[in-house]
């Protein structure tokens, strides 16, 4: 065997459990189609994550955390989700810092800044990282996948094989290695198309998220901190269209975006000016019907594909390295097989279980938001003016926000 474990995928999760793995004497390969430099220094992608508590309390454990950088950190003190256009009609459910016992919800933190961290973190030699960076085989893509009883034997787009006692899919959300391996998957188009990027804004954000079903569109407001340039307050914008109606949108000169995106607010954030690049993403979720086969198991995106309106993706991915990683140091330590079905179907059960309830819920909300009868909009409004008198149930959001259930 050439490794105990190969990680397919270089992405965040990927990396972070490559992390995980260090300083546990397995010998780790980690295979990425991406060239290395394009890991070392991502470019900006447009995705703004919310990172529950749960979630930084994991990046601190993995040495990711601290390689952030402080300004590249935004509290997320409180959500307020509408529904409606402005106005007299418009519902409001506000979930405030308070229901919970952080002073903050979570933290919004830019995707390519994660990954740059938890690449740093993966490949460190300082004296504060255990063990050895894994064997990194970059720019090679894995075009074929089988395992057998001893091991995963993976062939590279330049020829190369290599061989495992686990290969680890963190190839995404469309895996092409979990789909080698014959696990089925339930995909749903959603049919709409995600526009998200930095703009400036005349009114405070007051740290809050804005989460907003408007009728035709859905718009989301994550707080960042001020524009290092103007000092202006500047927010990630997230506004969810059909994809035909999207597309001009991207294609619009900065000045009309502006305009067109301060309109689409309704003027409530005053002149709105675009601050960055903009990116659009085509909404489509997976569920994996499993998470293993033989000597093979998938984490973050390859293992569930959320929805972004509940902001949960890397949250749970998160979970799914914590959790294997727990399992496989375990087996490891004890002189047992990392790939021993017993482990991997472990693995599997209680990864689903953490994953499986967010998920459909997710899936409910946006379901529910794409659907512009009057029916489903009553139900909407009902729901969020119902939320907002009932504090159990926000409660239970803020909870779900700060991952500390
Ligand atoms: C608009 C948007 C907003 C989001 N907001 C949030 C949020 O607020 N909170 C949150 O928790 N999550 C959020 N997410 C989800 C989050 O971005 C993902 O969950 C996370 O990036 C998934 O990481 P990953 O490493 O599993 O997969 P990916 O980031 O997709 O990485 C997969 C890696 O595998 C590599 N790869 C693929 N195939 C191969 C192959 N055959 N061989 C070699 N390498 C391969 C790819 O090049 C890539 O580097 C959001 C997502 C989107 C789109």
């Amino acid at each position: 065997m050439d490794f105990d474990l190969i990680i397919i995928g270089a992405g965040p999760a990927g990396l972070c459990l490559a992390r995980a793995l260090r300083g546990s004497g397995l010998h780790i390969g980690l295979v990425e189609q991406h060239r290395l430099a394009s890991l070392q220094t991502p470019a900006f992608d447009g995705r703004e994550i919310a990172l529950t508590q749960h979630s930084a309390a994991l990046l601190r454990q993995l040495g990711v955390w601290p390689r952030l950088g402080e300004a590249h950190i935004a509290p997320l003190r409180d959500a307020l989700v509408l529904d409606g256009g402005a106005g007299h009609s418009q519902a409001r459910m506000h979930i405030s810092h308070t229901l919970s016992p952080k002073p903050e919800l979570g933290y919004l933190v830019a995707n390519h800044h994660i990954r740059r961290a938890a690449f740093d973190a993966a490949m460190a030699t300082d004296r504060d990282s255990p063990g050895t960076p894994p064997t990194l085989h970059s720019e090679q893509q894995v075009t074929h996948i089988h395992t057998d009883a001893h091991g995963a034997h993976l062939t590279l787009a330049s020829g190369t094989t290599l061989s495992a006692r686990l290969a680890v899919a963190a190839d995404s959300r469309h895996s092409s290695t979990r789909r080698a391996m014959g696990i089925p998957a339930d995909l749903h188009d959603y049919g709409r198309t995600m526009l998200v990027c930095n703009m400036t804004h005349e009114q405070p954000h007051h740290e809050t998220a804005w989460e907003w079903f408007d009728h035709g569109q859905t718009l989301a407001l994550l707080p960042m901190n001020p524009c290092p340039r103007s000092g202006l307050p500047r927010s990630s914008v997230v506004l969810t269209l059909p994809s035909q109606t999207l597309q001009p949108l991207v294609d619009l000169p900065e000045d009309a975006f502006n305009a067109a995106m301060a309109q689409r607010f309704g003027h409530q954030l005053g002149t709105m000016r675009l601050c960055s690049t903009r990116h659009a993403y085509p909404l489509v979720a997976v569920w994996a019907r499993r998470l293993v086969a033989q000597r093979f198991a998938a984490v973050g995106d390859a293992a569930v594909g959320m929805h972004p309106v509940t902001a949960h993706g890397f949250n749970l991915g998160l979970r799914s390295i914590d959790t294997l990683a727990q399992e496989i140091v375990r087996a490891h330590q004890r002189g047992q097989d990392i790939a021993s079905p017993a482990l991997l179907e472990r693995y599997q059960r209680q990864h689903q279980h953490a994953s499986r309830g967010l998920y459909l819920a997710t899936h409910a909300l946006a379901q529910l938001y794409t659907r512009e009868e009057a029916p489903a909009r009553w139900v909407r409004q009902t729901l969020v003016g119902l939320g907002e008198r009932f504090t159990p149930f926000k409660r239970a959001v803020a909870a779900s926000l700060t991952g500390l259930h």
